[in-house]
């Protein structure tokens, strides 16, 4: 429903350059990574904090959707404005200080996370969270969907270093969850319902991070294994001795024939096609060192070839496979649905196994690699989207995917969120009690339902959505 008196309103409280409502501005921000386009009447860029407060009593009042949006990376669908209204650009608030003795970092929810590991590395602390997005992607975003990355296994997600947040609750009034203390046991535990709530119980408008000081040593080694379940059984032997690799990714057979096939070379000469661990060990010195040596003991007890990076060239080199897999995989299909479930290690065979019978029933490709120190695995359904037997082939396969994660003990969603992608698989995950509680929150903070409405809880079918034929500046060539 459009709102014309509103968004003049609004135009006129807080100017034509900070409420845009060109074409180009509305289109730009009616969709998200997941290209399906729902046009905005209004683009905000608020300059201060308190125009976020001035745009949300406005909402509140005439009932207008507001969608918040980072950089716009999500897969899922999540900054999507669907039911129109006024999307909130979170770019311009991205001030960065580091606070030396603390080792916290406060940041603007518009501060990229690249700039933020930058800012902290320069001071010799280290901010591990790392999605692969994080040269585009916001700290507002990371906080709204729990981003995760390659370090999860060892350091922990974006919840584990969100020391405080401060924003609008939905309906205008301003907030601040915790302080930036190293402790903090003041009432209920709002900023952690914040984190992970995907723009849906509030405006993050900056975050307290928490640093840790940067390693002194980091160590590389790429290993291969016969096949996939020589490999997964070889990672949870290597995690039984309790070392802790700050990386250790993992790549099937398919995924390492598309890094081959797009570099022509073997990652290991005579050996193309076996599946390979990327692992890297921080710490101090002498950490990396008395790990090193178990890890080179362990590989050659369980690896069909191996190679330590001497420095870090050489690093870089061992890391080309995992780097190229991702783009190289569009070989297999111009449709990718990357999916970022989570599996307990216990059944990680299990898992192997019957990702073996989905490429088998579905006949699509399906090269998964991922971090398992976590568990988190990202499993790439490739598809050409003009064929149709292949398209409907995808879509079951995405179904039985989920349901097999959920039965094995897992999550449907390690890092990305749920968003519209994911609403028809909450249910799998959630019973009806834990969707109720949740929708509860939801009502309770957001009595209108003026923030991100129509996510999660409401069943979107994506595949009923023509996508946008766009390139974005983070989409493979
Ligand atoms: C190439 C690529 C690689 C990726 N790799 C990873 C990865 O390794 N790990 C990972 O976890 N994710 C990854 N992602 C997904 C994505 O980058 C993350 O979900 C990221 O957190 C989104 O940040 P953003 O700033 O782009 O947020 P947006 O996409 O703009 O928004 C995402 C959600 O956050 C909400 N939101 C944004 N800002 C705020 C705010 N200030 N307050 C409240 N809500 C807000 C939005 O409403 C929306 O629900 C990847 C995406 C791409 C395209």
């Amino acid at each position: 429903m459009l709102q014309p008196r509103a968004t003049g309103i609004l135009r006129r409280k807080l100017g034509a350059r900070v409420v845009r409502t060109d074409p180009a501005s509305r289109a730009a921000a009616s969709y998200d990574s997941a290209k399906i386009p729902f046009l905005p009447e209004a683009v905000v860029h608020p300059r201060k904090e308190a125009d976020i407060g001035i745009v949300l009593e406005l909402a509140n009042k005439f009932r207008v959707p507001v969608t918040t949006r980072g950089r716009g990376t999500t897969l899922t669908g999540a900054a999507t404005p669907i039911r129109g209204g006024w999307v909130l650009d979170m770019m311009g608030l991205k001030k960065i200080t580091i606070d030396q003795e603390a080792g916290m970092a406060h940041v603007g929810a518009g501060a990229k996370v690249a700039d933020i590991q930058r800012a902290a590395d320069a001071k010799g602390w280290f901010y591990p969270p790392d999605p692969s997005s994080k040269e585009y992607c916001t700290i507002g975003g990371n906080i709204a969907c729990n981003a995760g990355g390659m370090h999860g296994g060892k350091y922990g997600v974006t919840r584990d270093f969100v020391v405080a947040l401060r924003g609008f609750l939905p309906t205008g009034e301003f907030v601040e969850w915790g302080t930036a203390t190293k402790k903090f046991s003041a009432g209920f535990n709002m900023r952690d319902l914040w984190i992970g709530s995907e723009g849906m119980l509030g405006v993050v408008t900056g975050a307290v991070l928490k640093l840790i000081p940067q390693p002194a040593a980091r160590w590389t080694l790429l290993t291969s294994f016969s096949n996939e379940t020589r490999a997964l059984e070889a990672a949870l032997a290597l995690f039984r001795t309790r070392v802790q690799p700050a990386i250790c990714e993992f790549l099937d057979r398919e995924s390492v024939l598309c890094a081959e096939r797009a570099t022509q070379q073997a990652v290991f000469a005579g050996q193309a096609g076996r599946p390979v661990i990327l692992l890297e060990l921080a710490g101090s010195k002498l950490e990396v060192r008395e790990q090193s040596a178990a890890v080179l003991a362990w590989a050659k007890a369980h690896a069909t070839a191996h190679r330590v990076a001497k420095n870090r060239d050489e690093a870089e080199q061992l890391w080309a496979v995992r780097r190229k897999c991702s783009g190289a995989m569009f070989e297999l299909g111009d449709a990718k649905l990357n999916e970022d479930i989570v599996i307990p290690m216990r059944n990680y065979v299990k898992f192997a196994k019957f990702l073996v019978r989905l490429k088998r029933e579905s006949g699509l490709h399906v090269p998964t690699f991922g971090h398992l120190a976590d568990g988190n695995l990202h499993v790439n359904i490739m598809y050409h989207r003009a064929d149709k037997a292949e398209t409907r082939a995808a879509e079951k396969a995405v179904q039985l995917l989920m349901e097999t994660v959920v039965s094995l003990g897992g999550a449907i969603s390690g890092e990305h969120g749920i968003g519209l992608a994911k609403t028809p698989f909450l249910r799998i995950q959630h019973s009806p009690a834990q969707v109720r509680a949740m929708q509860a929150v939801k009502r309770a903070l957001d009595p209108r339902g003026i923030l991100n409405p129509g996510k999660m809880f409401e069943v979107f079918h994506v595949w009923k959505h023509e996508k946008l034929a766009v390139h974005l500046p983070w989409d493979h060539k």
